[in-house]
């Protein structure tokens, strides 16, 4: 039975959610909500007076700033220590972290991988493997490629990729505001995973229904 593990990083095991939400709301007065991303980073529209071209910029420099060191502030998503023992309690041990660094941003200098190596021991997550792509692409062909039993993202969009090029990888998408999963739809029949105890479940195949 294969019980090679895959997880993205980003809004699967760290949560972006509360640190970009708190500044989006220094920086234009409101709280974001899952609408407010469909319609500024997703459809290209204005949301309660903010233009999308302000927001790509405000966005951009969120993540050069979380990949120029800013990611040490980060906190993980609730439960995934826990779930990702638990897995391993379960021999579930071959677990690999697969995300990507934009190749975009020239003026990072820092050793992301290692960068992100050391976040993951500090988090009690010295236990998994991990691997960083330089972009999109290059992530959606380690996890298709990798032999994994499944894999877990945030983004419709790389769960659509790996099923165009592994259709057999089981795939569940943790549902969160970054997703953008409300615009692209139900394309094709992954997961929803609304947290890490249905995470869990979903890794050792026990989830309820297909
Ligand atoms: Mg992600």
């Amino acid at each position: 039975m294969n019980r090679k593990l895959s997880f993205d990083l980003d809004g699967v095991v760290a949560d972006f959610g509360e640190p970009f939400y708190g500044l989006f709301e220094q920086r234009y007065g409101v709280r974001p909500t899952s609408e407010t991303f469909n319609h500024l980073l997703y459809n290209g529209l204005p949301w309660n007076s903010i233009q999308p071209d302000e927001f790509a910029g405000f966005n951009n420099d969120y993540f050069r700033h979380l990949y120029n060191g800013g990611f040490g502030d980060l906190e993980l998503v609730e439960s995934a220590v826990n779930g990702l023992r638990t897995l391993v309690g379960r021999g579930y041990e071959d677990i690999t972290i697969n995300t990507y660094r934009p190749g975009e941003f020239e003026d990072i200098t820092l050793d992301t991988t290692r960068f992100t190596r050391l976040w993951l021991n500090d988090k009690g997550l010295d236990f998994v493997k991990l691997e960083v792509a330089q972009n999109e692409a290059e992530k959606v062909a380690k996890i298709s490629e990798g032999g994994y039993f499944s894999h877990v993202d945030d983004q419709s969009k790389i769960l659509s990729l790996v099923f165009e090029s592994n259709g057999g990888i089981r795939r569940g998408l943790h549902v969160q505001p970054f997703s953008g999963h409300l615009i692209e739809g139900a394309f094709d029949d992954f997961r929803i995973l609304n947290n890490w105890d249905e995470i869990v479940l979903f890794c050792m195949g026990q989830e309820d229904g297909r």
